[in-house]
């Protein structure tokens, strides 16, 4: 009986010799040999769902072009996107928008030594990198502060002074989900210490963080800001200083988590108060936890400001070291920090530039990308009174009167996924069926490329 000959893909060693001219010569054997087992099993794949086989040329060309690929400018695996969603804060969309002089400071950072711990004058071993640290304690008027990644991790090393078994008492309306399945009572158990619930979804009063408190076992009462919730109607929180108050007066300490902490007041931008980590300090809040990256508008960290043998327990909790930032994030957040002391946060920190954005230059914008379009496209885009969100976990249920463009022609489902699939990423959305492309969070230096994609898109 003849064997027909069934076709078989080269092997590793003759595809690599295929390859070697365009590989130049300083790339490791070990991973040039793992991407060539990938194309050779990649076409005996294809050879076996009935595909003729390929040249050895073309195989060479796969193989050459997915090394190069690995390290072209999007090798990092992001995308960069133009977010015209109008939401500041979008966690899916990586959050706040880093301002140039902590691009910078991080730069300097990652690419070189610095004196991360090393004392000038002494030659010894210092503390970690303070700038960040002593910036937040000029920001905030607290006794020390510290940094961790992020603030689930501020929260779970603050609440972790209750010790393993210890009391923590939170509300009923503030067991919350902080975002990505993190629940704040999982937090707390997770860091030993035992949870007490008091007061009720809707209202909880001084008196039920005092009937919890009386028999003095209690080490910590826990606040946590309803940073993306809004419960209204029949509702009661009691005032921050008489609950500090009472924990105090029964030896307990108060830990107020706020989330998005803004260092700025929003209710001069029109948004409703949100209450800055120095106010809560003066309320008697012995440690207050935020986040670097909601509207503080800066890198991903956790900050706990407030009393110095406080924080001096938690620098000593193995949990801080296990949760210690980057070099490059202490850079950038130094950085970050250092503008609102110089008074530049408004007008260098992205998302404060963006917050404060008149409607009026946005509608101008929108103008202009409409007016840019051809003739035969501006029939189907309109340009239109939109209302943008903080978003991020901040200002729930809060808007900015904004401007956009929307279209009201074809499908808006595709259009957006259309919009999302083209170059440059471009991510909008959706309102009473039209596509809505939302000016507020757009870079002004990218509105020639949305103004592209919508012409694309419409066809024109
Ligand atoms: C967002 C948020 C957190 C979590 O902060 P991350 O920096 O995202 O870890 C914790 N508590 C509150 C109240 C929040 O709003």
């Amino acid at each position: 009986m003849a064997r027909s000959e069934a076709p078989r893909p080269p092997s590793v060693e003759r595809l690599l010799a295929a390859a070697r001219p365009r590989l130049g010569a300083q790339r490791d054997h070990a991973a040039l040999l793992g991407a060539a087992r990938a194309v050779v099993d990649d076409e005996r794949g294809r050879i076996a769902s009935g595909a003729g086989p390929r040249e050895l040329a073309t195989l060479a060309e796969a193989l050459v072009q997915g090394l190069e690929s690995l390290t072209a400018s999007h090798g990092s695996g992001l995308t960069r996107v133009i977010n015209a969603t109008g939401v500041l804060l979008h966690t899916n969309l990586g959050r706040a928008a880093w301002p140039a002089a902590a691009i910078r400071a991080a730069e300097v950072a990652a690419g070189g030594y610095s004196l991360l711990e090393l004392d000038r004058a002494s030659g010894r071993r210092g503390a970690r990198f303070r700038v960040a640290e002593e910036h937040l304690i000029a920001l905030t008027g607290g006794e020390d502060a510290l940094v961790a990644n992020n603030n689930a991790a501020a929260v779970a090393l603050a609440v972790g002074l209750a010790g393993r078994g210890g009391r923590v008492i939170v509300s009923r309306g503030e067991l919350v989900e902080i975002g990505g399945g993190v629940r704040i009572p999982e937090v707390i158990r997770r860091s030993g210490a035992r949870l007490v619930e008091v007061g009720t979804t809707n209202r909880t009063r001084v008196a039920d963080y005092e009937e919890a408190l009386t028999d003095g076992r209690a080490k910590v009462v826990l606040r946590v800001h309803p940073s993306n919730f809004v419960i209204a109607g029949f509702t009661e929180t009691p005032d921050p200083a008489a609950v500090a108050a009472l924990a105090h007066r029964h030896g307990a300490i108060l830990i107020d988590d706020l989330g998005s902490g803004a260092l700025l007041p929003t209710e001069q931008f029109g948004l409703a108060h949100e209450p800055l980590p120095g106010e809560r300090l003066t309320a008697g809040a012995d440690l207050v936890t935020f986040s670097g990256d909601k509207l503080l508008g800066g890198p991903q960290a956790g900050l706990i400001v407030g009393r110095a043998d406080l924080i001096a327990r938690l620098r000593r909790d193995p949990l801080a070291r296990a949760t210690r930032p980057d070099k490059t994030t202490l850079a950038a957040l130094g950085a970050t920090l250092g503008l609102y002391r110089a008074g530049l946060a408004q007008g260098e920190i992205p998302i404060w530039r963006m917050i404060a954005a008149e409607p009026a230059g946005l509608r101008t914008r929108a103008e202009a990308i409409r007016s840019g379009l051809p003739a035969a496209a501006q029939g189907k885009v309109g340009v239109e009174a939109v209302e943008s969100t903080v978003g991020g976990g901040s200002l729930p249920g809060e808007t900015l009167a904004s401007f956009g463009l929307a279209i009201r022609a074809g499908s808006a489902n595709r259009g957006l996924s259309e919009l999302r699939r083209g170059e440059p990423c471009i991510v909008a959305r959706i309102a009473d069926d039209a596509l809505i492309l939302d000016l507020r969070t757009v870079e002004p230096a990218d509105d020639a490329a949305l103004g592209r994609a919508i012409a694309a898109l419409v066809g024109a």
